[in-house]
């Protein structure tokens, strides 16, 4: 059957402006977030129910024609871009944006898929209540994407990832099956939770629709503060004692190096006088939905003992809510900062707290001895033992072909020294499309079977996002 009897079928399934098909409008959906790939479809389909995402996938199954699940496209490993082959539609939920219900009792939201994260975030608010779940991109990232990644972001040392705000969900499974399980329980011990297996999951085994999250006292009070490190400060030994003595109110710990700074700092308007301390800068954060706690003062008196131990230089304590916003806006500029030098090789590792200074002493001696000359920006949410380890491209260089150089050489060694300390080469993008090999070469083998036989029952034809992350058993090797 042609493309264009395909079209119509689809038409004929959604109403006006459910079916894209001209190639330019179609082009803003084909290219990854990163401007690395760009693949091919004859259709993008804009379902605005759950029963259309349900009819498209019958369809779909029907014709063998295989399904990219996409949100707001804002993921860094290309899971969200079809193949070059043309035989894939992208089924963006973008029409699916509602928020269904908030019960502020329940303390629990529930949405479409393709709310928006910051729309979310809003309307958990306007209820008195806080989502927590918060990244760079919450302006355009959708719920069923940061299901489909299980998105972590800039609180997770206090509430976790996405996968520990689920609730509920709705899917549809690769035969058109809907999955209708939102419930808002936090108790629910009757069988295999079939909610978690989307998590991660990267459209490969199924299309999520909706969703309920799991809401939190909404803060009143903050306290954010900008630690000047000293040189070799032992971050882990500092999160503990942060930890420790706010009684864990800390909602955030983010490293920054000098270079990450400045690069923020070229790229804002009116960037802060704040600097980096010798061993860079932590940004930390107490939140507290009580109007009894002084968290000022509590954050003071951490400050003082961790000055007194000479893990840090200095500290600043944001005195107003703009001193706080513009500490802020250094931290989530940083990507920006990157992009406008001409990008940088990104490296989401992952590796046990009490491993960081180890993988930052090893990885800094690797990049020395790879290529001297070669810039890093390295930042991250390093209360999870995440860092985002990037080489700078240098400015005027092909992005492109010294993405793949530094890929296929030094990044194997970044990843085989996370591997080595107990860590991973992913620990909040995802695989996508651009990892797979990574998965193959890290993944324990017996992980990798069960992983396929997942696939496998979910999606034995493999229409849902094939190429992304895992194969079903019997369509070649994993990837
Ligand atoms: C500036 C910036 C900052 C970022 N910061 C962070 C951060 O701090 N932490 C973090 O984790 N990530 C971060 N990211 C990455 C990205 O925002 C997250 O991965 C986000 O969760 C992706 O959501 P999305 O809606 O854009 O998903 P998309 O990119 O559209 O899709 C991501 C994957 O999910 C699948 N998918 C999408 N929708 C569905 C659905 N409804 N059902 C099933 N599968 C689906 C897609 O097929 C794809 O495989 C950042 C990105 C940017 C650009």
């Amino acid at each position: 059957m042609s493309q264009s009897v395909h079209v119509h079928a689809f038409c004929d399934l959604l109403d006006g402006g459910g079916v894209v098909d001209d190639p330019e409008q179609i082009a803003t959906y084909t290219t990854d977030q990163r401007q690395l790939f760009t693949g091919s479809t004859f259709a993008v389909l804009k379902p605005a129910t759950t029963k259309q995402v349900a009819d498209i996938v019958r369809v779909a199954a029907r014709q063998s024609i295989g399904i990219v699940p996409q949100g707001g496209n804002t993921s860094y490993c290309g899971g969200a871009t079809p193949d070059a082959s043309g035989r894939q539609i992208i089924v963006s939920l973008e029409r699916m944006d509602r928020i269904r219900e908030v019960d502020p009792v329940s303390m629990s939201i529930s949405v479409d898929a393709g709310a928006i994260l910051k729309n979310v975030q809003d309307a958990a608010a306007t209820a008195g209540l806080l989502l927590p779940l918060s990244l760079g991109a919450e302006g355009s990232c959708r719920i069923g994407g940061n299901i489909g990644t299980n998105a972590g972001g800039l609180s997770v040392v206090r509430y976790g990832m996405t996968r520990d705000l689920l609730l509920g969900i709705e899917a549809v499974l690769s035969d058109g099956t809907v999955v209708s399980d939102m419930r808002k329980l936090r108790k629910n011990n009757t069988g295999y939770d079939i909610k978690q297996c989307f998590v991660g999951s990267e459209g490969t085994l199924g299309i999520v629709t909706g969703a309920v999250l799991r809401l939190a006292p909404l803060p009143i009070r903050r306290a954010t503060a900008w630690l000047k490190l000293a040189m070799d400060a032992p971050l882990a030994e500092l999160l503990a004692l942060v930890r420790r003595e706010s009684a864990d109110l800390l909602t955030t710990f983010e490293f920054m190096t000098a270079r990450s700074i400045a690069l923020a700092s070229e790229a804002m308007t009116n960037p802060p006088s704040v600097r980096a301390g010798a061993g860079g800068t932590v940004l930390a954060e107490f939140a507290s939905s009580s109007r009894h706690l002084d968290l000022d003062g509590l954050m003071e008196a951490v400050l003082a003992e961790a000055i007194e131990s000479g893990w840090i230089e200095d500290a600043f304590l944001a005195q107003s809510g703009s001193q706080r916003t513009a500490m802020w806006e250094v931290r989530e500029t940083i990507p920006e900062g990157e992009k406008r030098r001409n990008g940088s090789v990104k490296h989401d590792i992952s590796v046990p707290l009490s491993s960081i200074q180890r993988f930052l002493d090893l990885a800094g001696s690797q990049v020395r001895s790879y290529d001297a000359d070669l810039e890093l920006s390295v930042y991250g949410h390093v209360g999870d033992g995440n860092l985002h380890y990037n080489v700078l491209v240098p400015p005027g260089v092909d992005r492109i072909a010294f993405t793949k150089r530094i890929e296929s050489g030094l990044s194997l060694q970044l990843y085989d020294t996370a591997a080595a300390l107990d860590g991973t080469f992913s620990a909040e993008h995802g695989v996508g499309r651009f990892k797979k090999h990574l998965l193959e070469r890290y993944g324990d083998v017996g992980r990798i079977a069960a992983m396929r036989r997942i696939k496998t029952a979910f999606d034995p034809a493999d229409i849902m996002n094939a190429g992304a992350m895992v194969r079903p058993l019997g369509k070649g090797s994993a990837s």
